[in-house]
């Protein structure tokens, strides 16, 4: 470990802010979700706590998105009996006609294309409800749309009695309408159908979607053309204040800038630390970044996102297999505590498009992100929900992991070459194609970049 290394992970465990940061983002702000208050009053607090750690050109970055606002929502079994369900509008999902929209139920196991498939002449004209897990409602909701379903209920996968918040579709309103129920209320509505035969459901919903500004909260750390950027993003839903999803990665991004802040005279290539909003309706301030910043793209050595917290397991590496062999040496020498804990390693895994990492794949830009675990059971099934409160957060994680951002930015930052080259266009979208991502993206339509851009920021 270099001299500086250890000054800055020393720091960082004996001064770290990660949990009193955590706690401003969650308890004195709360629910951060895009176009509220909230989100401005951690945008403010974010810049005020980056320029007190000394970090150079802070500023709130704007960009146009589309804000979604839950107006009303009503589910209600009109058949073989009568009963009213708590029900949750899923995020960008269109309003339903005045009256609602009332139909026979298919329940279905997974709701992925293979199982649409199978039961095609059943989906016409009636609700799908399925699972939250293991598809995702962004992709469940175009194939539910296009074999002809009328709506989309998901179901919670785990027990609760709660209704996940999520967006059923990328930076656009839904083809179909979409809300999400308790696992029990949908274990309910099985038993019914079993007993007294088909169900019937109207879904009634209402929701507001309109033009609004957001913010990327963006400061730098140091000199130099290339850089390096860290993140996560800072948002969260309506229902709750969104402690491990995701105020956990901001107050790790947080205090690895405090505690890299000093040393911007020692680092080669320039930090440039990067809080995103809106990456919950579609990663819309990453998009807005790397769009903004398109000409810096070609001198971004590497993107480091922190989305969700727990302890560190290792580093997942993604569009550039060159980073292993760069980085095993320092995954050998992190800190996390715990009994018997599996040796920290480096991977590299495949594409994937659920956090602010994926546009800059998309850009061929090499990305990181640590893994981590949660030490309790508690701390991973409630995201979205509004049980996702600062309780469930493993605290000494958002220290350890803190400090292993703070350790990659200084070794990468300093070495004599990239650690990694870029990918070309052509060799992204064969890396997508090995890793069978190319219907996935056409779902989100999230591909290629510019059209991407040009769905999102033309309004
Ligand atoms: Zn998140």
């Amino acid at each position: 470990m270099s001299d500086i290394e250890t000054q800055v992970v020393d720091d960082i465990f004996a001064r770290s802010e990660a949990w009193e940061n955590l706690l401003a983002l969650t308890d004195d702000i709360g629910s951060r979700m895009a176009g509220t208050q909230g989100e401005v009053a951690a945008r403010d607090f974010l810049v005020e706590t980056l320029r007190r750690y000394g970090l150079e050109n802070v500023r709130a970055e704007a960009f146009p998105h589309r804000a979604w606002t839950p107006v009303r929502e009503a589910l209600t079994v009109t058949a073989p009996v009568t009963r009213e369900i708590p029900c949750r509008c899923g995020g960008l999902s269109p309003s339903t006609p005045e009256g609602g929209v009332e139909a026979e139920v298919l329940f279905l196991e997974r709701g992925d294309r293979e199982e649409f498939k199978q039961v095609k002449d059943r989906v016409q004209g009636r609700f799908v409800v399925a699972p939250y897990y293991p598809v995702a409602r962004q992709l469940k909701t175009p194939l539910a749309a296009d074999f002809g379903a009328v709506g989309l209920i998901e179901a919670r996968s785990h027990a609760g009695g709660l209704q996940p918040a999520r967006t059923c579709a990328f930076a656009k309103v839904a083809a179909i309408p979409v809300a999400s129920i308790s696992r029990e209320d949908a274990d309910y509505l099985r038993r019914l159908e079993a007993r007294k035969g088909r169900v019937r459901l109207r879904l009634t919903l209402e929701s507001r979607v309109e033009q609004k500004d957001s913010w990327n909260v963006v400061g730098e750390i140091g000199q130099g053309v290339e850089q390096i950027v860290i993140g996560g993003h800072y948002d969260s839903w309506h229902v709750g204040p969104g402690a491990g999803d995701n105020a956990a990665g901001v107050v790790a991004v947080l205090e690895a800038a405090r505690g890299l802040a000093r040393y911007g005279e020692h680092l080669r290539r320039r930090v440039k630390v990067a809080l995103f909003g809106v990456e919950e309706l579609g990663l819309v301030g990453a998009w807005a970044f790397t769009h903004r910043h398109r000409d810096a793209l070609k001198d971004t050595v590497l993107m480091v996102n922190n989305d969700v917290g727990g302890r560190p397991t290792g580093i997942g590496v993604m569009g550039a297999e060159a980073l292993k062999s760069c980085l095993e040496p320092l995954a050998a020498r992190v800190r996390v505590a715990g009994e018997n804990l599996p040796p920290f390693r480096v991977s590299v895994g495949g594409p994937g498009w659920g956090s602010d990492f994926f546009p800059f794949i998309a850009h061929g830009v090499p990305t990181l992100g640590i893994g981590t675990t949660p030490v309790r059971p508690e701390e991973a099934i409630y995201g979205h929900t509004r049980a996702d409160t600062p309780d469930k957060v493993y605290k000494e994680g958002l220290t350890e992991c803190a400090a292993i951002n703070a350790q990659v930015v200084l070794h990468v930052a300093n070495l004599p070459e990239r650690p990694a080259r870029q990918m070309s266009r052509e060799e992204v979208e064969v890396y997508f194609r090995a890793h069978r991502f190319t219907e996935t993206l056409e779902l989100l339509e999230m591909w290629p970049p510019e059209r991407v851009v040009e769905r999102y920021f033309s309004f």
